[in-house]
């Protein structure tokens, strides 16, 4: 994690990074969760899993990313109120970009390496370079002081952990 001046969190937390490398089918996101300037938590779980076999990771405000894993799941209605949760989806072989806002769902497939959160450009710059999506979130870490090192990677053909993916 970076270490210098921590900046005034932006309004509408997307406090995480979230990395999606298409040519390593590898999906990253790191474990930190920030109120104001307050680190909450290190370890919180930035996924869903679905009872359809998709996992879900997204970016937002807490309470806006729970009304959105409670619509997933539940079907429970969207609050018009809540704002903008951007979200990567992926199920076996397939990966998606979604954002909901206002009380709308909106998703299509993702044709190329992405990343969300307020470490995303970090985590894009990363991709340029060539590395895979855990490094990307590493390299989020030390830049962003909203997203630490403690990084869960999955394999997207899968959607296993990497240490679980027998895919190679
Ligand atoms: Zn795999």
């Amino acid at each position: 994690m970076y270490s210098g001046v921590i900046p005034k969190a932006r309004s509408n937390a997307t406090l995480t990074t979230i990395a999606y490398s298409k040519d390593h089918a590898q999906i990253a996101c790191d474990s930190q969760t920030t109120d104001g300037s307050v680190i909450v938590s290190n370890t919180t779980k930035k996924w869903f899993n679905t009872r359809c076999g998709s996992r879900v990771f997204s970016s937002g405000g807490t309470l806006d990313i729970y009304a959105f894993e409670q619509h997933y799941k539940k079907g429970a209605v969207l609050p018009a109120t809540m704002s903008l949760v951007k979200y990567i989806r992926i199920t076996p072989g397939r990966v998606f970009y979604g954002e909901v806002k206002g009380g709308v769902l909106k998703e299509e497939a993702l044709t190329t390496s992405h990343a969300i959160g307020s470490g995303d450009k970090y985590a894009i710059a990363g991709f340029k370079l060539g590395i895979d999506a855990q490094a990307a979130v590493q390299l989020s870490s030390e830049l962003d002081p909203q997203t630490n090192d403690n990084i869960n990677t999955f394999c997207t053909k899968c959607a296993r952990t990497i240490e679980n993916c027998c895919c190679k």
